[in-house]
């Protein structure tokens, strides 16, 4: 049987995202608290001696060619470390929502990078993964290291913060995508009067104190997106119990926050009927798991 690696990737959702500059590179910079959650893709990474990267993928809306984060991965990894290639195969059961604002393929792509670390060997450390990752896509060194985490830069700049605990989200996508580009662009020509609190956010982490994370949600994106499908997600989930609610990253995903997993789980129910997509969550620690090591 071939060196073979199963792992679970789990999406993301940003608890505070605030663009704090941009680059002369034309790149946003960020202060942005992102939070692993349990929504994950499954993947198999497995070396074969075909000489190909090839990606087998359940959901027929992924490319499975070069424009996929795990192919880019997988050039990167063996192009950074020098390690011969022979060929690798990656299986992808999608579960993470696309164009959501989850972190989706970076996620993938972290967890393709883990796999490969392991089975070739190359005993690369996560600063070194995150290297790698910093140049396929910004969130691509959160997925790698997970959990709740201050990042900073366009991303590369990482502050793990305490696990957040006894917290459940509701998270629906509507049918809507929002493109990231255009937000950004939007983002650009508009002035918010609303401020981020990041340090109060920061504060209310370490305690653990729900109520205050609820209060210090904030995502500039959201207003550049002004999108009335995204207010009506969240009149909903404010009418049935969500301490708060706010877009993830670009959107189009809206995430209600709860202390308690009986008010989180009535909300979805409330909204499952109407959307893509809508699932109650929970925040996981790591943000890529190493099921299955088979030799
Ligand atoms: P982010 O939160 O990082 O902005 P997103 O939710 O906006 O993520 P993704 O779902 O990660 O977006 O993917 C968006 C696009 O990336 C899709 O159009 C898809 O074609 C492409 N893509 C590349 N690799 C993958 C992958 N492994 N899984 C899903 N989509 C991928």
């Amino acid at each position: 049987m071939s060196d073979s690696i199963a792992l679970k990737a789990y999406g993301k959702l940003n608890l505070l995202l605030d663009i704090v500059g941009k680059r002369h590179d034309g790149y946003h910079t960020l202060k942005s608290v992102f939070q692993s959650v349990s929504v994950y893709d499954m993947l198999t990474v497995t070396l074969t001696d075909d000489d190909k990267i090839t990606i087998d993928c359940d959901d027929e809306s992924v490319p499975c060619d070069e424009r996929n984060l795990v192919y880019k991965a997988c050039t990167a990894f063996f192009e950074a470390t020098g390690k011969d290639f022979h060929g690798v195969n990656i299986l992808l059961e999608k579960n993470i929502p696309s164009m959501a604002g989850m972190a989706g393929g970076s996620a993938d792509c972290a967890a393709t990078l883990v796999a490969l670390n392991m089975l070739t060997e190359a005993e690369l450390t996560e600063a070194q993964l995150c290297d790698i990752g910093e140049k396929l896509g910004a969130d691509v060194p959160f997925c790698i290291v997970g959990g709740t985490v201050l990042c900073e830069g366009i991303g590369e700049i990482l502050t793990p913060l305490p696990d957040l605990e006894e917290c459940y989200f509701a998270v629906c996508k509507p049918e809507i995508s929002i493109s990231t580009p255009e937000c950004y662009k939007k983002f650009d020509n508009m002035i918010i009067t609303e401020k981020a609190k990041a340090d109060d956010m920061i504060a209310a982490l370490v305690v653990g104190d729900v109520d205050n994370i609820a209060k210090y949600l904030y995502n500039a994106l959201e207003y550049a997106a002004d999108c009335s499908e995204i207010r009506e997600i969240k009149e909903k989930m404010l009418e049935n119990d969500a301490l708060g609610a706010l877009m993830t990253g670009s959107g189009s995903a809206v995430f209600g926050i709860f202390d308690n997993k009986r008010d989180a789980k009535k909300c979805v129910k409330e909204l499952e009927d109407d959307y893509i997509f809508c699932k109650t969550l929970k925040p996981v620690p790591v943000g890529v798991e190493i099921i299955e090591h088979t030799l």
